[in-house]
């Protein structure tokens, strides 16, 4: 499957058109961005890491009965996807407190929820993706009733089956971002799973494992990307 022209370029992915309608390739690449952009900078073979711990994820989420847009990974950078509408909304599945949340609320990361927590935020990068509710969600059209309801269910579903299996491999899930699309009336899980998307930490050193140490300048961004790739592809890459 060959790439056609480039339908959208985003902070760290391309997506080009192939020569059937209904499949596009997504372009994997270094570049990192931070803080809506404002942080720049490139991480040496992010993108082959991206899109490898996306297939194991992708291929293991589809095997667990979870619809997704993967089709199959073509190359170190490229793979191929279903086309779908993607909803405009990003959902956050957070089973410890970090990041934006600890700032919110005032505690310390590291506090581990009773149960998972979702959040719903608008897709819209001008905006700096606002925080919206289940109110916005369905008065603005952003989805309908049942498109949330699926997307709420599967994004615990996904919680749940990566938590698991990350655990086996010394990786603590704190957190990730999940992305949907409409593709011939089913609700697809789309976008990348990948340390730039979630928060790993280290099971026995709670050590970040993830796009922290770029976003926090702590040093060691390479080695921990090569480590999760280590971990859940089986090699580095
Ligand atoms: N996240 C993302 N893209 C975004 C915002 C957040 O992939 O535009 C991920 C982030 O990597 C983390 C989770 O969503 O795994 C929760 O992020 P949070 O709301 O804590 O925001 P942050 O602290 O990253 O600004």
């Amino acid at each position: 499957m060959e790439r056609r022209e480039l339908l959208y370029e985003g902070k760290a992915k391309q997506v080009y058109r192939t020569a059937d309608p209904d499949l596009l390739i997504q372009h994997f690449k270094d570049d990192a961005t931070a803080f809506n952009a404002q942080k720049r900078g490139t991480i040496a073979s992010k993108g082959i890491i991206n899109n490898r711990t996306s297939e194991v994820f992708f291929k293991l989420l589809e095997e667990h009965g979870v619809a997704t847009h993967f089709v199959r990974r073509l190359s170190d950078r490229d793979m191929l996807i279903r086309s779908c509408d993607i909803v405009k909304i990003e959902v956050v599945a957070r089973n410890i407190i970090a990041g934006s949340l600890a700032k919110r609320l005032g505690r310390p990361e590291g506090e581990l929820l009773s149960e998972p927590v979702l959040e719903h935020y608008l897709k819209d990068d001008a905006l700096g993706d606002p925080m919206i509710n289940d109110w916005h969600i369905r008065v603005l059209r952003l989805a309908t009733a049942p498109e949330l309801q699926t997307i709420n269910e599967t994004a615990l579903k996904v919680n749940a089956i990566l938590r698991e299996f990350l655990d086996a491999r010394g990786i603590v899930l704190v957190d990730m971002k999940l992305e949907f699309g409409r593709h011939q009336g089913k609700m697809l899980l789309a976008d990348e799973i990948c340390p730039d998307t979630c928060r790993f930490w280290d099971k026995a050193t709670s050590e970040k494992l993830d796009k922290d140490r770029f976003r926090r300048d702590l040093g060691g961004v390479e080695e921990a990307y090569q480590e999760v790739a280590r971990r859940i592809c089986g090699v580095a890459l």
